[in-house]
């Protein structure tokens, strides 16, 4: 898939729309989920033009990789969910339709604040039971 320029979180970058802004630096723009899962929902993406993880995998220079690995620790630690304070959270990314990606801009969800759970709740696992 090729890139939209036209997708919410390149209109974000660009300043177009509005967000809740966490961190931003020459890789990174972090910023709230406007829908939020968990008590901290954050959203951290690439500045790259990257539709998703693989596409960035194949594409990304080491130094835009190394920035998008460090800018998640960094919006962790402005959280206060990372384990050098002795919490935690979950990252997640979601590809293509399959995995469930609706925004066609590669981005990292981090869900903490609270225990976030284990991914296949119990009410799935009744689910897979009955
Ligand atoms: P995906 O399903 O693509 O992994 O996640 C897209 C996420 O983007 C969703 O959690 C959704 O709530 C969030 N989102 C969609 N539009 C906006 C927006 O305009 N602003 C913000 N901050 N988040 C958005």
């Amino acid at each position: 898939m090729s890139y939209d320029d036209n997708n919410i979180f390149a209109k974000i970058l660009r300043g177009e729309i509005p967000c809740k802004k966490i961190y931003e630096d020459d890789f990174v723009l972090s910023f709230y989920d406007i829908n939020p899962q968990k008590k901290i929902h954050a959203l951290v993406i690439p500045k790259g033009k990257y539709v998703d993880l693989d596409d960035f995998s194949q594409k990304a220079s080491s130094e835009e990789m190394v920035g998008l690995l460090k800018g998640i620790n960094t919006v962790a630690k402005k959280l206060g969910i990372s384990v050098d304070v002795g919490k935690g959270y979950r990252a997640l990314v979601n590809i293509n339709e399959d995995g469930g990606q609706e925004v066609p801009h590669l981005h990292f969800h981090l869900f903490g604040g609270e225990k976030v759970g284990k991914m296949v709740s119990w009410i799935l696992k009744l689910k897979e039971i009955f």
